[in-house]
Parts: C-alpha cells; structure tokens; sequence
C-alpha cells in the first residue's frame, strides 16, 4: 500500500487532547499543523475547489464528530419492493474518506465534506457503544468501522484499532469487524483480541487490483497480512466485493480463492462475503472523469429496484454460484453469504433465503466460537 502523510494536519481545537490526536501528531512530525475553531472554514475553502476529491485527500482533520457514531448498517435499502436480504451489520463512524483511490469508491459520489476526516472524539465513541451493548444484553452485535473509510490504511498515524480492539476484547455481546484493503497490521499482533474482533479484507483478482484500486495493497501483501493476523489469533475474513465480470474472470477467481485457502487456515477464516460491482449513474459520470482508463463502467450494467446499476441477473447468479462452488470445494464449512442481494437471487444461488436479518447474522457469529 502506498503510505499516506498529509499536506497538512488540521485539528479541531475540542480534540486537541485526543489520545488519537497525540498519536497521529507524533506520526507526522514535520508535517504542517493548524488548529481551528470549527470545520466550517475548510468546508468554504473545499467549495472553492474543481474538482475537490483528490485534492481534499491531501489534507488530514482531526474533528470531533458530533452526530451518533454508532448505526445499522445502511446497505439495506427503504424503498418500496426494493428489500435486499441484510446481514443484521453496524457500523461506527470513526473517520471518512480514505487516501487511496479505487475507480468504482462510492465515497467519491457520497460525501458532502470531502477532507479526510479522523474523528478523535474517542471517548464519546466508547461510551456511545458501552451504553449499546449494555442496554441490550441479549443481543448479538457485528460491528464495522469501514462503511465510509479504510478500517486500518491510517492506523500507523491514528493507533484507533488499538482503543477499539481493546474495548471490543471485553464485550461479550459484540463483535468487531476491521476491513481494509491495506496491510497495516502492525499494531494489531501484540493486542489481547481475545477473538472479538475479526480482521478482513477485501479482495479481487491481482489484474483487477492492478487496473482499478490504485495505491491499496497488492493481494499478495494483503494475504501476508491476513497470514500475520490469523497466526496471532485473530478471525479473518474476506469480501470479494466488488465482484467484477471481465473476459478471465473465471481464472482469476479461481487463482484468488486458491491464494486464500493457500495462505490461511480455513478453521481461521470467519465468513467470505461476495457482492457484484455496484454503481449510481452519478458514481459512473464521475468514474469516468476521473478514471478514464477503467473498463468498468463499460460493462454491461442495468437499473436495479434500490436505483444501483448491477450485472444482469443471470450473470451475477452464475458467477455467484461458481465462484460460493469454489470455496466450497476448498472448504465446504466457511460461512459465504451475498451483499445487497435480492430474495431470488439467494434463492437461485443458495436454494433458499435466511428466516430474518437476525438468523444470518447470528449464523456468522457461529464460525467465531
Ligand atoms: S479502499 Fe475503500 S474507501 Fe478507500 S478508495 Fe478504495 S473503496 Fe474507497
């Protein structure tokens, strides 16, 4: 992975005493440092910018966050008729945007504030999820840090794993999960996880890392990091999300699952996730412009009921089919399951759907016992 150091750092003066802020200050020694008032100012500068994505990349903030951290998962759609099955997820919302630059990052058409934000509040977060788990003690909670951000590529500046691994090892309820497509794993080895926190990664054929996931880590470095994890105890579990349709795709899963099950335990492995290449048509204009070498938005993509542009149905539930097959093959118990999936898909490609959110996400938990 391409390591990252800012421009800039810029800190919110409210978390100016961050333990987060000291270590990333520590990290960047040298690098230009602002304290502000309020995030408002930047927000000013950054409409002034055209485009503003890459350049506001550039710039670290350090802020205090001041909604709630903690929420279900947004994958699962409200529109009438357009229910995907859902995986009974939370997310927290530890920092946004990220610095490396894969073609299809939803992120580039989502977010309003595009400054690579750490929110440093960490004692809000921890007591916002204390007083969750607590409050629902019968209650099974997995938890993800990687909806609008890399759970690890900052983690040699911020050392946030470190606060949250060491929460979650004392949670009986909860789980968490860290997902990244980098190899910063360092800081995780020496923790006592006492297995509540999973590690993961997403994954894809080396070509397509090569092509459309500029700066991550290459698939061989994240195997090796998944490696390192699993050797120091740690569930790890892989996402071949985005699953991307090219002419060699049939041998570059094939290659991928072989790498996986090569390189890692099966017993270690908690679940492998897959989900096909999703796109808005605003992500798809912005893809273009800004990757115009990306063959992906060339694919042939139709509208789906929750308004994303997804393979044709046959296609996805053949190349779902054949690739949860391959896994099998190399071990029939991991747990595989689909992401922003429709019923019939799950019922052509499973032969049947979970009985609520809540069954498959506790069939997940299973594999962690
Ligand atoms: S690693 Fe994830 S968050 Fe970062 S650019 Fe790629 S898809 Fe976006």
């Amino acid at each position: 992975m391409q390591p990252y150091r800012p421009e800039k750092v810029y800190v919110e003066r409210s978390v100016e005493s961050s333990p987060v802020t000291s270590h990333v200050l520590e990290a960047s020694r040298g690098v230009p440092v602002a304290i502000i008032d309020s995030i408002d100012v930047l927000l000013e500068e950054s409409k002034r910018w055209n485009p503003a994505i890459a350049k506001a990349k550039r710039y670290l903030l350090l802020a205090k966050h001041r909604g709630k951290f903690f929420k279900p998962c947004p994958g699962r759609s409200t529109r009438p008729g357009a229910a995907n099955v859902c995986c009974n997820y939370f997310v927290i919302n530890y920092a946004s945007n990220c610095h490396m630059e894969c073609s299809y990052c939803y992120l580039q058409s989502y977010l309003n504030f595009p400054y690579l934000t750490i929110y440093a509040n960490l004692p809000d977060l921890l007591s916002e999820l204390e007083e969750v788990f607590t409050a629902n003690p019968h209650q099974q909670f997995r938890v993800g840090t990687g909806e609008l951000a890399d759970s690890l590529a900052l983690d040699p500046l911020t050392a946030y794993s470190t606060f949250l691994v060491s929460f979650f090892s004392r949670r009986p309820n909860a789980v968490l999960e860290l997902k990244t497509k980098s190899n910063c794993v360092e800081r995780l080895l020496d923790i006592d996880h006492r297995g509540r926190t999973v590690v993961s990664w997403s994954v894809a054929p080396s070509m397509i890392q090569m092509l459309e996931e500029h700066k991550t880590a290459s698939m061989d470095q994240r195997l090796q990091a998944a490696s390192l994890c699993a050797r120091a105890g740690y569930p790890v579990a892989f996402h071949l999300d985005p699953m991307i349709h090219y002419s060699e795709w049939e041998e570059g899963y094939k290659d991928l699952i072989a790498g996986i099950f090569d390189t890692i335990p099966p017993e270690s492995i908690a679940w492998i996730s897959l989900g096909s290449l999703r796109l808005t048509p605003a992500l798809k204009q912005i893809m273009r412009e800004r990757f115009p070498k990306s063959f992906l938005p060339l694919g042939e993509l139709v509208p789906c009921e929750d308004g994303k542009l997804r393979y044709f149905k046959p296609l996805r539930v053949e190349m779902y089919a054949r690739i949860s097959g391959w896994i099998r093959e190399r071990f029939q118990k991991t747990p595989v399951y689909m992401c922003m999936e429709r019923p019939e898909i799950w019922e052509k490609v499973f032969g049947g759907i979970p009985s609520s959110e809540e069954n498959l996400g506790n069939q997940l938990l299973v594999s962690l016992e």
